[in-house]
């Protein structure tokens, strides 16, 4: 069954949809013997840090031992419950093309469909978001100590999450491993949400679904 990489800015709304896809699939395979599991970076305990490059020098950035440590966690959590059984929703910034291209022959390779989940937001709004978040930690471990942070989502230091922006590869639909490729944005509502999610399905789980062979 199907992976479903989330992509988008920092701050722009990811987890929101990756739980409402949860919800929707939970309600959409009950009864039957698919399983469903979200994995994040928070699921795994991944700090908002290891994306900082901001402290590695640059002719080392490359190779960030950090996130690629991070990334590594992401893909043996991935490639653990990825089956033909299995509905893997993998939140995250996912912003690399070839990290993309990775995910998708993994899937290919247990011959189970995976596609995008582009999540739109302006670069303000998410911005936005990520100040709030700032000063509310802030705000909290001021009045708390320094452990007091650890309710609310951590965020991003400014300079990584511009960093991050900058680094952002939109998903292609023209490539094999960014189709299918379906879109959210900020304001959808409910309605237009049930009805992407809906897509979606169709296209990876339900009777439309095609059959994947490894040389395809
Ligand atoms: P990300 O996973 O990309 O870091 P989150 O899903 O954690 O982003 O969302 C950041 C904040 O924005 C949260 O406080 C969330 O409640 C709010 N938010 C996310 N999407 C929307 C939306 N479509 N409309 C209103 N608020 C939203």
């Amino acid at each position: 069954m199907p992976l479903i990489i989330l992509t988008g800015l920092p701050t722009s709304g990811k987890s929101t949809r990756a739980k409402q896809l949860h919800d929707y699939l939970a309600e959409r395979i009950a009864g039957t013997k698919y399983r469903l599991h979200l994995i994040s970076d928070d699921s795994l305990s991944i700090s908002r840090s290891v994306y900082d490059l901001s402290t590695v020098p640059v002719h080392t950035r490359s190779a960030n031992a950090s996130e690629k440590d991070a990334r590594a966690a992401i893909y043996g959590a991935v490639k653990r419950v990825l089956s033909d059984k299995d509905i893997v929703i993998l939140d995250g910034l996912n912003y690399i093309k070839g990290w993309r291209y990775q995910l998708h022959c993994e899937a290919k390779a247990v011959r189970t469909p995976s596609c995008i989940l582009q999540i739109g937001c302006s670069k303000d709004r998410a911005q936005q978001v990520n100040e709030d978040r700032l000063k509310r930690s802030q705000a909290a471990a001021e009045q708390h100590g320094a452990d007091a942070t650890s309710d609310t989502t951590e965020p991003y230091e400014p300079a990584n999450w511009e960093n991050l922006v900058f680094r952002h590869e939109e998903p292609n639909p023209m490539t094999r491993w960014d189709s299918p490729l379906f879109t959210i944005i900020w304001e959808d509502d409910d309605k237009q949400v049930k009805k992407t999610f809906d897509s979606l399905w169709e296209a990876v789980a339900g009777d439309g679904r095609k059959i994947i062979r490894p040389n395809q």
